[in-house]
């Protein structure tokens, strides 16, 4: 493994968005999907002069969630503060964040990897506004031809969640932000299919040498290629006794190397003051109450309610309960149907393997009435289990069609079935027609096998029979 004989110490600071209507500080919209490159933006999230923010009640309150999560403390009295720079994605040429009076701190967050458990420190959690979005074109940041900024995302409302340097190896640093995503799309406090949700800027550095930072990863597997990357060029320097310099990098795809962007600049350089234009934000033990009631459960929650109240298996309980979207269908579901535990068996089984193969969210997947449709034709064993799982299969495929459609299907299919089976066992069709009977056996198994073994042999004998007829008169 790499970097098994050296000591390796990794920290996390994530840039969560949180899922919510309008920016952090106006009431422009946070959904660009469908809008124009600067086409939500005013004149607060631009920076226009003697323009003045207003703080967004629901992202303080996903902020103090997610900082539950995180099993933080929640500070009674926190600040904002203006971190000054230039950048040309920030009109304004500072950043409102926090800075010494950060939302909440000392939080710990348990990860578990190969069955051994082990806790994250987490240093704190504050609320930032996020600059606007720089596209390089025809190149990356040192050999772009063309640079243009976006100032939708100028102004969405972020998180920042900061660790100790507490991850001693790459993998825990990926399940530390696997677990956190998943959790925060769970608790529906992110939206997991809006581009970069999660951005992560890493520390890394061995044998208790200078650290680097790695800046604005987007998803674990780039976090994991990232940190590689860096964690081999740290151990080629260290191999050639060459020191580590401090100094801030980027993951490049195209060379599979990390790249210099600059010397790392301190915190005391971006000349922090207060925020002049912002009140303190006061969290109170009962607010923050009123928001734990308010959170949606968690997945151990879920499996701990599925285990209790419909006596499933372990497994399938746990797979039940690990996407919310699952087993929300699944409880749907259950109010309709008896047998709560086929139904359980068939979601986690088939449906899944479907939903997956597609790539399929559970809002793309069949709806619950048509699916419980199947179920009942299931459970009161009009159709085979064989059938079901086909039957499935085409619900997927083609989500228009009812299940009587589907089901009919077949029957259309059998004709031009059987007279593929005689095209392609002309041998058996020449033995058939030299007296050998039984040589039909094998056409009406070989279309059986083609539609699935879900038609009956005798009504295929007859009409492989009939087709035979056919063609010999001709
Ligand atoms: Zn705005």
């Amino acid at each position: 493994m790499i970097g098994s004989n050296v000591k390796v110490m990794i920290g996390l600071e994530s840039h969560i968005q949180l899922k919510t209507e309008s920016k952090l500080f106006c009431s422009c919209s946070t959904n660009s999907t469908k809008s124009k490159p600067n086409e939500n933006t005013c004149q607060i999230c631009l920076g226009f002069p003697g323009s003045k923010p207003t703080l967004n009640e629901e992202a303080v309150r996903k902020a103090i969630a997610l900082a539950k999560i995180l099993n933080c403390k929640i500070n009674e009295y926190s600040r904002f503060a203006r971190k000054i720079y230039f950048y040309p994605d920030l009109p304004k040429g500072f950043q409102i964040t926090q800075y010494d009076e950060p939302l909440a701190v000392k939080g710990e967050f348990s990860i578990e990897q190969n069955g051994k458990k082990k806790t994250i420190n987490i240093t704190r959690v504050h609320i930032e506004e996020d600059p606007g979005k720089i596209e390089y074109i025809g190149g990356h940041i040192g050999t772009a031809q063309q640079v243009l900024v976006d100032y939708n995302r100028s102004g969405l409302p972020l998180c920042e969640a900061v660790t100790e340097p507490d991850f001693e190896n790459i993998d825990e640093a990926v399940t530390y932000v696997r677990k956190l995503f998943h959790l925060l799309s769970y608790l529906d406090l992110i939206d997991p299919n809006q581009e970069g949700v999660m951005r992560t800027d890493a520390n890394i550095s061995i044998d208790g040498g200078e650290r680097v930072e790695l800046k604005n990863i987007s998803g674990s597997d780039a976090v994991e290629k990232s940190l590689k990357a860096e964690l081999n060029r740290q151990m080629f320097l260290k191999a050639q006794s060459k020191k580590v310099e401090r100094e801030t990098r980027m993951y490049s795809e195209e060379t599979g190397t990390t790249i210099l962007l600059r010397k790392k600049e301190y915190e005391e350089e971006y000349g922090y003051i207060r925020e002049p234009d912002l009140l303190p934000i006061i969290v109170n033990e009962s607010l923050v109450n009123e928001i734990k009631g308010q959170m949606k459960k968690l997945p151990e929650e879920v499996e701990h309610e599925i285990l209790t109240k419909y006596k499933l298996p372990k497994q399938i309980a746990h797979q039940l309960a690990f996407k919310r979207g699952l087993y929300e269908y699944y409880i749907e579901c259950a109010k309709k149907l008896k047998n709560v535990d086929l139904l359980a068996r068939w979601l986690v089984g088939d449906f899944l393997k479907c939903a997956n193969w597609h790539n399929y969210e559970i809002e793309h997947c069949p709806s619950v009435e048509r699916f419980l449709e199947l179920m009942q034709l299931i459970e009161k064993g009009k159709i085979t289990e064989r059938e079901g799982k086909e039957l499935i299969k085409k619900m997927f495929d083609e989500p228009k069609k009812s299940l009587k459609e589907l089901q009919t299907k077949g029957e259309i299919d059998l004709d031009s079935t059987i007279k593929t089976v005689i095209k392609e066992n002309q041998k058996a069709v020449d033995m058939i027609r030299s007296g050998d009977e039984k040589s039909i056996n094998f056409l009406v198994g070989q279309t059986l096998r083609k539609i699935n073994f879900k038609g009956d042999p005798n009504e295929i004998r007859r009409v492989i029979q009939k087709e035979l007829e056919k063609k010999s008169e001709k």
